[in-house]
């Protein structure tokens, strides 16, 4: 089935009879009508929808199992909590995080948590020493992250990212459904969470009792891998402390039109994913 049969279909008009066989595929078309679809829509009204209605075909949960993504994963277990949830397990995070990963996935219930590592090969002949992050982040990010990322996604027609536009300037304009241009798939990206502010991440959290991420009560309003994370001051921007020192702002990263081969070939306008 073609993105425009499935919106049609969700729209009232005509049904579509058969969702199983057909892969959904998105354009820029595709995405403002969804945008204007749902202008106005509570978020779990909106997710739910999308999820319960196949609106966006095969979808995935892309989590850094961070400061703030027990709102997002609670949200999706709480409409399907078979939905794939994907984790770039890179190597470097805190232990405090894979703790919290496992601590999550249990209380949530969620039954398809995949936990996305490097390409060994690629980890040898690129990052043999482990060190990669600490003179070229970018290309120790395309290891790590991009190139495990953008495999497991060829298989799915949508993610959903936790993103917000208070995060960072660089996310202040972040619309709810997008399109991932990393590849030819013309996969939907979707970002429930861009319009909460901080009071409703934490009046969600209270009201739902769910778990902190152990490192945000040390001063890690955002947590990464360990050694491109440090603690953020007071009034700062609560992204400062990810690549400190480095004009590098967003991690797991889609490249237009980029394969996901090598490391040498990435553009300076990448677009980040969470
Ligand atoms: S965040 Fe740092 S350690 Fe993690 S993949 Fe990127 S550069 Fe490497």
């Amino acid at each position: 089935m073609k993105a425009e049969q499935i919106l049609r279909a969700a729209a009232g008009g005509e049904r579509a009879i058969d969702r199983i066989d057909t892969r959904a595929r998105f354009g820029e078309a595709d995405a403002i009508q969804l945008n204007r679809m749902f202008r106005g829509t509570d978020t779990v009204e909106m997710l739910t929808t999308v999820l319960k209605e196949q609106l966006a075909g095969d979808v995935a949960v892309v989590s850094s199992f961070g400061a703030e993504s027990a709102v997002l994963l609670h949200l999706v277990a709480s409409i399907d909590p078979s939905i794939p949830v994907l984790f770039l397990d890179t190597g470097k995070h805190f232990p405090e995080t894979l703790a919290y990963r496992d601590l999550l996935a249990g209380r949530l219930g969620l039954t398809d948590l995949r936990n996305l590592t490097p390409d060994a090969a690629a980890l040898a002949k690129r990052d043999e020493t482990g060190l990669r992050w600490s003179y070229d982040p970018d290309g120790c990010c395309a290891i790590r992250k991009v190139q495990p990322l953008a495999a497991a996604l060829a298989g799915f027609d949508a993610s959903i990212t936790g993103r917000k536009a208070f995060q960072a300037a660089t996310r202040a304009n972040l619309p709810r459904f997008e399109i991932d241009n990393s590849d030819a798939h013309g996969r939907l990206k979707i970002n429930p969470l861009v319009t909460w502010k901080p009071d409703d991440i934490a009046a969600y959290i209270a009201e739902h009792d769910l778990p902190a991420h152990p490192l945000v009560a040390e001063g890690y309003p955002s947590i990464g891998c360990s050694p491109c994370t440090v603690k953020v001051a007071a009034g700062e921007d609560p992204r400062a402390g990810r690549w400190r020192g480095w004009s590098k702002t967003e991690c797991g990263i889609h490249v237009p039109g980029a394969a996901p081969g090598g490391i040498g070939d990435l553009p300076p306008d990448f677009d980040p994913v969470f």
